[in-house]
């Protein structure tokens, strides 16, 4: 996979999410053709590429027509089967690569991973049969046991004190293999993103901080506050380490817990761009899915540059509903684009449900307190939480 694909050639993604709706976006601007594959009619990425292939992700003669009609291939999901990507990696280029993405899915061989490459994170145990209930150190507990396959946005995850509670858990959880991790301290959450292209080369986007409510991201601020040079060294040394081991190509999200004490240890990783860097696309010179696009094509990476502090407020399915009656609304868009610096990137989703990403606000200012300012002012016209 050496040939570089200039602008004009076509670039595919499987997946039709928002993800893959804002790669299209960026393949776009820079002049490729684009061709998604999702079984959803109304998919948000389906809907704006040259070509939508509905089709599940295992049926061989949609894969062979995505092929046949790109020069390189992308994912915008973990999940995706890697049979999927090893299938269509026989015919064309593919990056992430079909194992890369195959470490990603599975929390075990992940941690493995993080260890292998060097990178502490927390202290855990996988559960894979009745037996190993009885041999997790005491040192797990409190601990959360989280389903190895298929968790995301806090699902598959169970908080547990005792081991009598890790039982019921695993049973919970339907007995499938699991993670036990240790509960940390944590002080904060944030992430960074690495894009690394073919030849080894890494850029690494600023760290951002993020924050959570029930479980899925709810707010990410950049600059990470009181985060120094050192720590944005440690977290950048990570994430490039753990993506060189495993020769990846393409953008690489990882997760950090910063912990009471200090330490930095890393939660999960991402093979795609990531919700929390959805503020690169109005607070960098180059976004998430730029980065993307440059590094499965071939082109050059260029470091990012953050020219605006930014808020990024993640707008769930709940804001379409009114929280006292229940009845369906519009959010003020108006009132809410009235303010300075907002960018609204809403995904096309044709029906909002509650949880359900339908597009985020990126608020970008002088200042980090401006962009926190502004912020807040924003989510009391959507009805968020205005401290954060
Ligand atoms: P994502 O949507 O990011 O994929 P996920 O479902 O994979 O989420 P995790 O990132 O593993 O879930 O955990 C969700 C949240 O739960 C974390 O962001 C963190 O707030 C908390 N959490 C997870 N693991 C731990 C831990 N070991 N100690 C303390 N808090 C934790
Ligand atoms: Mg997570």
């Amino acid at each position: 996979m050496s040939e570089v694909l200039l602008p004009g050639a076509t670039l595919g993604v499987l997946g039709g999410g928002q993800l893959g709706r804002m790669f299209v976006h960026a393949a776009q601007s820079l002049g490729y053709r684009t061709v998604v594959l999702d079984p959803d009619a109304d998919s948000p990425a389906g809907a704006v590429a040259h070509e939508h292939i509905r089709a599940d992700y295992l049926d061989e003669t949609a894969l062979a027509r995505l092929a046949q009609a790109c020069d390189a291939i992308t994912t915008e999901f973990e999940n995706v089967p890697a049979r999927a990507l090893e299938l269509l990696a026989a015919q064309r280029p593919v990056a992430p690569a079909a194992a890369c993405v195959a470490i990603c899915q599975d929390r075990a061989d992940e941690k493995a991973h993080f260890r292998a490459a060097g990178v502490d994170c927390a202290p855990y145990a996988v559960i894979r049969g009745e037996a190993d209930l009885g041999t997790v150190p005491d040192a797990l507990l409190p601990g959360i046991l989280k389903t190895a396959r298929m968790g995301y946005d806090g699902k598959g995850q169970v908080r547990i004190r005792t081991r009598a509670e890790l039982a019921a858990a695993w049973d919970e959880l339907k007995r499938v293999p699991c993670v036990l991790e240790q509960m940390l301290p944590l002080q904060r959450e944030l992430s960074v993103l690495v894009a690394r292209g073919r030849d080894g080369g890494c850029v690494l986007f600023p760290v951002q901080q993020n924050l959570h409510r029930d479980g899925i991201l709810a707010v990410t601020e950049v600059p990470a506050p009181a985060v120094d040079t050192a720590l944005q060294q440690r977290a950048g040394a990570a994430a490039t380490r753990i993506a060189a081991e495993m020769g990846y190509v393409g953008v690489l999200c990882i997760e950090f817990f910063l912990l009471q004490d200090g330490s930095l240890v890393v939660n999960e990783m991402a093979p795609r761009p990531h919700n929390s860097g959805h503020y690169t696309m109005n607070a960098c010179d180059v976004s998430q899915f730029e980065a993307q696009v440059r590094a499965l094509a071939g082109l050059p990476l260029n470091t990012p540059r953050l020219h605006s502090p930014t808020v990024m407020l993640n707008l769930l399915g709940d804001l379409w509903f009114d929280a006292e009656s229940g009845a369906e609304r519009s959010p003020d868009w108006a009132a809410v684009l009235a303010l300075p610096g907002t960018h609204l990137h809403l995904y096309g989703k044709a029906s909002a449900r509650p949880g359900r990403k339908m597009g985020h606000l990126n608020i970008t200012a002088a200042t980090p307190e401006a962009a926190r300012a502004t912020a807040a002012r924003a989510a009391a016209i959507l009805g968020l939480p205005t401290a954060w």
